[in-house]
Order: structure tokens, then sequence, then C-alpha cells
């Protein structure tokens, strides 16, 4: 991958980057649309990175159809898909890590230890390998987002980073590869995580600026649903994802909601 990727930038190709752990919907395909508008070779990893998974997570059960994937990444205009295997990504006696040291902290970061160490790892090494021009991530993990885009300025990446929009399924629910865990009733509680969203966008736009008041709200949407269990909900300055007491300038409402056996998270930006 690195020896095309090298002749490639020779040749004065721009490479557009959407890296990704399969599963693949149409949340991952706006991406690749973005990265096609913005580069002359699309590349797409699919990598399910054990680092960034909790011993007690999804690791081994977490859905892979390559085939699917293949097909649908053509679809949308790919031109390399990389697949590599774990094997060949850490190496035996791999010991080196990124680890980013203030965003990370709250949030997924929390109550996912170790989570973000092996994000901004897998990462910094598929930069390495893929030398894009340009990376395409998703709004959905904006927590993500922010600690990519501080590794990229602290580590001096010459990569552009682009985000990409939440694409949702009709009803609100943001498109997971995670979602085809949820059995119908699941699925349909799975709703609440974006009905909370709304409802503090709705109280944001009603002048209500105390935080506590909006998550109190928030949770409270949560607990109608009663295969929901909160993980997290939290409202934080959108540039440094410390927890606010006021949404007084721009700030992200950020939720993590199990329902059932199944992590869902979801997030909007508040602005007063
Ligand atoms: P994943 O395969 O879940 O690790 O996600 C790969 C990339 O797709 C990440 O940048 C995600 O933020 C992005 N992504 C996942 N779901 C969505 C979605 N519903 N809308 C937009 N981007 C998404």
């Amino acid at each position: 991958m690195q020896a095309r990727s090298l002749a490639l930038r020779r040749e004065g190709r721009r490479i557009g980057f959407v890296p990704t752990m399969g599963y693949l919907h149409d949340g991952h395909m706006a991406l690749v649309r973005l990265a096609r508008a913005r580069s002359d070779i699309v590349v797409v990893s699919i990598f399910v990175n054990p680092t960034q998974f909790g011993p007690q997570e999804d690791l081994a059960k977490y859905p892979r159809d390559f085939e699917r994937d293949e097909a649908l990444c053509r679809e949308a205009g790919t031109d390399i898909v990389f697949y590599p295997e774990a094997k060949d990504i850490y190496l035996t006696g791999h010991s080196v890590y990124v680890v980013e040291e203030s965003l990370s902290r709250g949030l997924c970061g929390a109550t996912r230890p170790g989570h973000f160490r092996g994000v901004a790892t897998v990462v910094a090494k598929l930069f390495n390998i893929v030398l894009p021009d340009v990376a395409v991530f998703g709004e959905k993990d904006g927590q993500q987002l922010r600690v990519i885009r501080r590794m990229v300025r602290d580590l001096n990446f010459p990569v552009e980073i682009v985000a990409g929009p939440t694409v949702r399924e009709p009803d609100g629910l943001a498109m997971s590869s995670r979602n085809k865990y949820l059995g119908p009733e699941e699925r349909r509680q799975a709703l609440c995580l974006r009905r909370a969203l709304d409802r503090a966008e709705a109280l944001t736009r009603d002048g209500v600026r105390e935080t506590g008041s909006i998550r109190a709200a928030m949770q409270q949407v949560i607990a109608e649903a009663p295969l929901a269990r909160v993980d997290y909900i939290e409202i934080v300055d959108d540039a440094t994802l410390e927890p606010v007491k006021t949404v007084a300038r721009p700030a992200m409402a950020a939720l993590a909601v199990f329902v059932g056996k199944t992590r869902l998270i979801d997030n909007t930006v508040l602005r007063p």
C-alpha cells in the first residue's frame, strides 16, 4: 500500500482516504463521496482495529462482510480498498503508541479507557501507510474527529482533515455498523438518542442555557425507553471538550447509551 501511494504521489496524484472498520453503510459512502470530490485516487481502509477495543467489548463479534463492503466501495468510486490483517498492522512486539492527553479524557475516553490511544495509533499508522493528502472522518464520532484533528496539528501530519455530517436512517437513528446488533424492539427504542438530542436543541432554541437542565431533560427522554441505559450524557465545550455549565459558546451535546447490550453514540452541536 505504501509503495503504491508513494508511486501515485510521485505522479502528482492527490490521495483521499477514508478509514473504516467495515460493514459499510450510507454514512461511510457519504465520506467516500467527499473524498472522491477532493482527490484523484480514493483509498478506503477496512480494519477492525484491536487496540481500540476494551477487553469486555465486541472486537470478536464486530460485524464483517468484506465482499459486500468491496462492492459498495467500487460503486461509490473507490480506487483502492486496503484490507490488512491485524498481524501485519501490529507486528510482534509492537510498542509505540500515540496518546492524545486532553480531548480524549472525557466522554468515550472516560468510559472506554485506552480507546483513543488505539484510535490515534491506528490512524497515525494508516496515515503513514496510505500517505493521504486528505482524510475524511464522520461527525457522528465527534470526539474522535476532534482527537484526530489535534493529533494532525500537534504531530505535524501533512494531511487535511475533512468532516462529513452524520448520515441518519429516515427516522433519525444515526447509521452505525452496530445497529445490526439491535432486535426489532431495541431498534425502535434506539431512537431515544436522537430524541434526546432533539430535546437539547429545542431547549437551546427556546433560550435555555443551563446545561444542568438540558442534561436532565435528555436523561428523561432516555428514561422513557425501558431497554436503554445511559453510559454518559454530557454537554462540553465544542473546542476543548471540557464540560460547561452554560451554553455560552458552541457546545457539543454527546451521549452514549446501551440499548440492550449494544452501545450507541450520537451528538449534536448546540449554538446559543
Ligand atoms: P467506523 O467504521 O464506524 O469506524 O467509521 C468509519 C468512519 O465513518 C468514521 O470517520 C465515522 O465517524 C464515520 N461514520 C460512521 N457512521 C457514520 C454516519 N452515520 N454518518 C457519517 N459518518 C459516519
